[in-house]
């Protein structure tokens, strides 16, 4: 497979931006090469802690330091690694660096994450879509129709986002093994899945691209630093495209920081777990809830009897769920995220009033 064929024309022979720090990488006692402010910067110092120090200069253009504390946990590479400003920076790129404007297509499989397709109009790529099967799985065969010489990207959520299950692993792989363009499997919500991650499979597929992010287990969403995993082929791309100072350092700092928290982080993806098997099982129970979607990520589907009107007796109280009712195959359903038990107590209680 080769990825440079892959490749927008244009990018292909893009000549990227050199950053002073790429033209000198070495140790120097005086810095007069990048138009930076050699005071320091005007953080007041209780707050410059000993992490807080260069502000003033810009940040490792890789994110070396955090890149290899996040293959400590991943076992990934850093050659294999780009971080992004969320994962939407990612998602863009591959738009950005792989689809020719107005020739080249993509397959989503709706119902699924909204930014796939809003990321394919911003950059004028043709969306086609492949709907799922009623329990929520690949249609295979319309994927394969759906492909033609023009198709560059295929998207597959799994866990999916709104409807919360699992993609069945081998369906994934007969994807991975058939499609010549890149197969981006969103992993945003794998730390809640039974079913494991597709990093050991980077090795063995060329187009894989996996993504997943500090936004939802790692409870970091308001950082955005997403993390995209694939062949050092489609890495290099990725940041000959991005911009050259995508992760500020303020997030490269408070995210190395973070990594030392893990035990907090898999304590609170195993209360997640519990509490969704939990407020399923309570939610079923109701007579104004038709059904509850098995779910393998931090939220639940769930069909209610009159959605809008539970949605809105639920906003009059303060509990905010995402109205799902419209959405293909989702009809009638609330996505509800789990929350602390408290809140997810809240929630039930308030549902059953209703
Ligand atoms: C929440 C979510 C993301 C995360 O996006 P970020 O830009 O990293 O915050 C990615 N994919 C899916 C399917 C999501 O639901």
């Amino acid at each position: 497979m080769d990825i440079n064929k892959l490749q927008r024309e244009n990018i292909k022979n893009l000549r990227p931006y050199s950053t002073a720090r790429d033209e000198y990488k070495g140790q120097a006692s005086v810095f007069l090469d990048a138009n930076e402010n050699s005071f320091g910067s005007p953080l007041p110092q209780e707050e410059a802690g000993e992490s807080y120090k260069n502000y003033n200069r810009y940040p490792d253009p890789l994110q070396l330091d955090l890149k290899d504390a996040i293959s400590k946990i991943k076992g990934v590479p850093i050659e294999n690694t780009f971080l992004g400003n969320g994962s939407d920076e990612a998602i863009d790129l591959l738009f950005r660096a792989f689809c020719e404007p107005a020739k080249d297509n993509v397959i989503i499989l709706p119902p699924t994450y909204g930014m796939y397709e809003v990321s394919a109009g911003i950059n004028n790529i043709e969306v086609r879509k492949v709907n799922l099967l009623p329990n929520f799985q690949l249609n295979l065969d319309g994927i394969a129709e759906a492909i033609d010489e023009n198709t560059k990207l295929i998207f597959i959520c799994s866990p999916n986002n709104p409807t919360g299950n699992s993609i069945v692993r081998t369906d994934i792989e007969t994807v991975l093994a058939n499609f010549k363009g890149l197969v981006i499997i969103d992993e945003a919500y794998i730390n809640y899945a039974k079913q494991r991650t597709f990093i050991q499979e980077l090795t063995e597929y060329p187009n894989l691209v996996i993504l997943q992010t500090f936004s939802k287990a790692w409870g970091l969403a308001a950082l955005r630093l997403g993390m995209a995993f694939a062949s050092s082929q489609v890495i290099d791309v990725f940041n000959k495209v991005k911009p050259p100072y995508n992760i500020n350092q303020a997030t490269q700092d408070i995210a190395l920081k973070a990594l030392q928290n893990i035990e907090t982080v898999n304590d609170w993806i195993r209360i997640t777990v519990q509490e969704r098997d939990k407020l399923s099982n309570d939610l079923l129970a109701l007579p104004n809830v038709t059904k509850v979607y098995p779910s393998d990520a931090n939220f639940i589907l769930a069909e209610v009897n009159d959605a809008l009107n539970t949605y809105n007796t639920l906003v009059e109280q303060g509990i905010i769920v995402r109205d799902r009712s419209k959405v293909t195959l989702c009809e009638g359903c609330l996505r509800i995220t789990i929350g602390t038990p408290e809140e997810n107590k809240t929630l039930l209680e308030a549902i059953k009033n209703i």
